[in-house]
């Protein structure tokens, strides 16, 4: 585990730069598409989160809940973006293209991308029309979206909306912290530094939510303990050689 001394906690609002970090930084970037994808992990953990922190029912396998949530939730803070981000996380995960076992908590990676496009196709068809060529749709395929996919974001924005943060209330329960690495110093000065902020800034907490990169192995996360999500290091690695140009 990484020790407090070597964890830097910084604000959106208020970013040093180190002179390493700095140098190191120039040798590393990140796609718009790679930053795109992660809005969308972000939005699931904060899925995960809204899901524990205010105790709601888990009516379902809790991945995919998180993913539907997320392709909502993105749907509903960025719509103009929302195909670039869906699209982004959906070709993560069919480049992962992993497969879970019968008794796994998580679901196949197909499926995952399958379900978010046809979702956020869903929710707005005309709007997201160019989903339907880029991912070969078929016209049972868009109807079969057209019709699941209203009732998945009504649920979610019927519930989303007991916990929405008015917007004239300064909110100051989401933290961004980091380890002193490049990426974190990267990641925070980013779009998707203030994409994450936004959405969890959107949500009424009822405490300090930490959105963290660190350097280690694994994904992404929600630990209700320390109400903190975390990004790893290698996970972003991941995404970007996947989809980086
Ligand atoms: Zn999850």
């Amino acid at each position: 585990m990484i020790s407090d001394n070597a964890r830097r906690v910084l604000t959106a609002l208020a970013v040093s730069f180190c002179a390493s970090s700095a140098n190191a930084q120039d040798e590393l970037t990140l796609s718009t598409r790679t930053l795109d994808a992660l809005v969308h992990v972000v939005a699931h953990e904060i899925g995960h989160a809204v899901l524990r922190e205010f105790d709601l029912p888990v009516l379902g396998p809790e991945e995919a809940i998180a993913d539907d949530f997320a392709t909502v939730y993105v749907q509903l803070m960025f719509p103009d973006r929302a195909e670039a981000i869906v699209s982004a996380r959906a070709d993560q995960d069919l480049a992962d293209n992993e497969e879970t076992e019968p008794f796994s908590e998580y679901i196949d990676d197909d499926w995952r991308a399958g379900r978010s496009v046809c979702v956020l196709y869903g929710l707005d068809p005309e709007r997201y029309a160019g989903l339907r060529d880029r991912y070969g749709m078929t016209d049972d395929d868009a109807s079969n979206c057209e019709d699941l996919a209203p009732e998945v974001g009504r649920s979610w924005r019927r519930i989303i909306a007991n916990y929405r943060m008015p917007e004239s209330v300064r909110v100051t329960e989401a933290y961004f912290a980091g380890d002193d690495i490049p990426l974190t110093t990267l990641i925070v000065s980013s779009q998707l530094s203030e994409d994450a902020g936004a959405m969890l800034r959107a949500i009424d907490w009822h405490s300090q939510i930490t959105l963290a990169v660190e350097a280690c192995e694994g994904s992404g996360g929600w630990s209700r303990n320390g109400r903190r999500i975390t990004i790893c290091d290698t996970y972003v690695e991941r995404f970007e050689r996947q989809l980086g140009q």
